[in-house]
């Protein structure tokens, strides 16, 4: 704005001078020394009486014009410059929407990049898994035969044999499997062995989970042998791995894959009759899997259960419903806001996943790093890190009254996120850091 008041300042004093000089001028020519002919223009200053100030008036008129210009190319570019600004801005926000676009994809595809490569080892290692079987499966078929023809039926997992024989020692008849029923041998646990290693998973997605076996199967496509195993690491867990056998569990091949209806939530699903059962995610909904049909069997929410971090064990991973199996039963076991964060344990119908029956415990859910059901009774185990811990309380159902324990128990790997009873065997199930392991029970009588 001042450019332009200037402007139009110099231009008034220009026009007033003239018009004064137009009063006096005169107009000559002549011929200069060349012989052409030479105009002159003369007008006399009002200030001043010689040719100086003449000359002074046009250098500031050309100075003038100077300025005019400079004005005018300014103003131009003030103008170009303010749509310049515009569309930087615009152009601005355009990068940065695509910058940030670009951050996200980036960040997606390295999630994707490290699930592939995490996949691509552990193919490896099935594909490495596979050579060694082949090899062996000459020797492992005599050495099966010789150790059946000398009565050696062996020790562990890896021979079928054994598994078939444990399944008729310990089957016993339904009608003593109904809860409140007696079951011989069925007293408290008196101690817990050794983990015993069967598989380490490869890869962040195994870092916890759940797996198990059928400790009453249901026809005959699955049975006590085969394995089941889900990877809960993840944002929508829905893979279930079934494994013929611990032998093929062990060399890490699945024979089959399932994807189930609905997302898994944390590690508290178990295996039970044909279903498997689990709490779908950021609910208190409680799912059944048929898997011989493939197909949700039902659904039910468990009433009042918190759930997706309300009330979890002490190593956190959203462990609010926990459900466990035992000679008697399928059980829940969650808090209630009633409850106030103790321990509830409800028997669940196991068709329609109704409450039959509700046990309120005194003992602090977040104070448990783990529990499972044996025998109508429920046990807490004090430590999911320290290499040596306890089981710490026993609650029973029958008396309603709870008991502080000291029974060993190790979590060899550090970070115990399962454990489960496996009534069949007599062995708990865990899943500590990474390894999948088991316990054998020692029960009272
Ligand atoms: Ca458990």
């Amino acid at each position: 704005m001042w450019l332009q008041a200037a402007l139009l300042g110099l231009t008034f004093l220009t026009l007033v001078s003239q018009l004064q000089a137009e009063d006096q001028a005169s107009l000559r020519h002549a011929n200069d020394a060349a012989g052409r002919c030479q105009y002159t223009f003369t007008v006399p200053s009002p200030q001043e009486s010689g040719c100086s100030g003449r000359a002074e008036t046009e250098g500031v008129l050309s100075r003038l014009t100077s300025l005019e210009a400079l004005v005018s190319r300014l103003i131009a570019r003030r103008e170009m410059g303010a749509d310049v600004e515009v569309g930087f801005q615009e152009g601005f926000s355009q990068l940065t929407g695509e910058r940030n676009q670009l951050r996200q994809d980036k960040d997606r595809l390295k999630r994707q990049v490290q699930d592939l490569q995490a996949r691509v080892r552990e193919l490896s290692q099935e594909t490495d898994g596979l050579r060694q079987s082949c090899k062996k499966t000459n020797t492992s078929a005599d050495l099966r035969s010789h150790q059946e023809l000398s009565g050696d039926r062996g020790h562990g997992f890896s021979n079928g044999a054994y598994q078939e024989m444990k399944a008729e020692v310990t089957e016993v008849p339904a009608s003593r499997l109904l809860p409140g029923g007696n079951v011989s041998g069925c007293g408290e646990v008196l101690s817990v062995g050794d983990p015993v290693l069967h598989r380490k998973a490869d890869g962040i997605t195994g870092k916890y989970g759940v797996w198990l076996q059928d400790p009453e199967p249901r026809g005959t496509q699955y049975t006590n042998k085969t394995v089941w195993r889900i990877d809960t690491v993840g944002k929508d867990v829905r893979q279930l791995f079934a494994y013929e056998d611990m032998d093929q569990f062990s060399r890490g091949f699945p024979m089959k894959v399932f994807v189930l209806p609905e997302p898994v939530e944390s590690t508290g699903a178990t295996m039970y009759r044909g279903s498997l059962y689990y709490q779908r995610k950021r609910s208190r909904t409680l799912i059944r899997y048929d898997v011989a049909s493939e197909s949700l069997a039902s659904r039910r929410d468990l009433p009042h259960a918190g759930f997706h971090g309300q009330y979890p064990y002490s190593w956190g991973g959203y462990t609010d419903i926990d459900l466990a199996v035992d000679e008697r039963a399928l059980w829940a076991i969650y808090s209630t806001s009633k409850a106030k964060g103790s321990i509830v344990l409800s028997q669940l119908d196991p068709e329609s996943l109704e409450v039959k029956k509700s046990w309120e415990t005194n003992i602090r859910k977040n104070t448990a790093a783990n529990a499972f059901m044996a025998c109508g009774r429920l046990y807490t185990v004090a430590s999911y890190t320290a290499a040596n811990t306890t089981l710490n309380h026993v609650y029973d159902t029958a008396t309603r009254a709870s008991r502080a324990i000291s029974v060993p128990f190790k979590n060899q790997y550090g970070y115990n996120s399962m454990v489960d009873y496996n009534h069949q065997q007599r062995k708990l199930f865990a899943w500590d850091n990474f390894h999948m392991v088991t316990y054998h029970l020692r029960l009272a009588n």
